[in-house]
């Protein structure tokens, strides 16, 4: 009987298996000890509150000079206790974030189990979410003009409220029973409604384009990430009629750039993008592909600035070890 094989990455595996991802992390890791030992020296003692804790470089333990704690640098963040070094969480996250890999085709890539990848990147990609707005200020001043902000034509979320049907493969074994014993339904829509200005990138993934619960709290990212927010460019959308902001429309059906030179060019180029990278989640929940589209954002914005990888793991580190409160 022919084995349901998944749509890509079949010949992917065999390179696997013969061995041609052997990565060597250890430079990765590197960077990221030393960063998340830095980012030690500026938090509380996660026991007893204090400001004294103390780093080595010759040591994996940072320790709290008031009550003794000492834990390893990577306690409190993802790279706490996972059967991954620091450098292959970090490599997941930013396979699954930066290019067209799926999760499953990152899972074979680095040769672990799908769940493993899986959890290992939702957790990053929290921590990233959560530290982005701090390590983002840094730019903000180069942040200028107006915001173009639009909503795309529905998305579909592939399939609902379940988990995916995947080629399950763990190491040393294979089954191929999940995907066709599947019986999950094609699932939810969702509309992608963004924000652009300058190199900021605000994304997010929601049922409508209503002003209040949809169209609104996009602006108010986009304002807190580059405030303040000055002129706002949008299509001739009713629901945009609603806001507060100094206002000007691009009536589309009419022209792409009106006379006075208004345009939303900028986030139709962005979805243009965005649309081909969510088609590879499949078999992400409603949920996952809101979270996915917002990260599409979050790291289209740092590598529009050109921020370093230094730059993700600090918003990691914001996120897990100064956001805590
Ligand atoms: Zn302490």
């Amino acid at each position: 009987m022919p084995q349901t094989q998944p749509a890509f990455g079949g010949m992917l595996r065999q390179l696997v298996d013969l061995g041609l991802f052997e990565f060597d992390t250890e430079p990765l890791d590197i960077v990221i000890e030393r960063r998340l030992k830095e980012f030690w020296k500026y938090t509380t003692c996660p026991r007893c509150d204090h400001p004294s804790i103390h780093t080595w470089e010759s040591s994996d333990r940072v320790i709290c000079r008031n009550c003794d704690f000492k834990p390893v640098y990577t306690y409190g963040t993802p790279f706490h206790e996972k059967h991954l070094s620091c450098g292959e969480v970090l490599l997941a996250y930013l396979l699954y974030a930066d290019t067209l890999l799926s999760i499953s085709q990152i899972a074979v890539v680095l040769d672990r189990a799908y769940k493993t990848v899986y959890y290992t990147i939702r957790e990053v990609e929290a921590a990233v979410t959560r530290g982005f707005p701090l390590v983002w200020e840094q730019f903000q001043h180069a942040i200028s003009g107006p915001t173009q902000v639009d909503e795309s034509s529905t998305v579909c979320s592939g399939y609902k409220g379940q988990d995916p049907p995947r080629n399950s493969r763990y190491r040393g074994g294979s089954s191929r029973s999940e995907r066709s014993r599947w019986k999950g339904r094609h699932g939810d829509q969702i509309t992608l409604i963004a924000a652009c200005r300058d190199e900021l990138r605000v994304i997010r993934g929601h049922r409508g384009i209503d002003f209040e619960t949809d169209l609104a709290p996009v602006m108010q990212e986009a304002e807190d990430l580059s405030q303040p927010l000055g002129e706002v460019w949008t299509d001739g959308l009713q629901a945009y009629r609603r806001m507060e902001y100094d206002h000007r429309i691009v009536v589309h059906d009419e022209r792409y750039v009106s006379a006075d030179g208004v345009h939303i060019n900028q986030v139709e180029c962005l979805f243009s993008l965005v649309k081909p990278w969510l088609r590879k989640f499949r078999g992400l929940s409603k949920q996952g592909l809101e979270q996915a589209a917002h990260t599409f954002g979050l790291i289209r914005s740092l590598s529009l600035v050109g921020a370093s990888l230094e730059i993700v793991v600090d918003c990691l580190a914001t996120g897990s070890l100064l956001s805590s409160t």
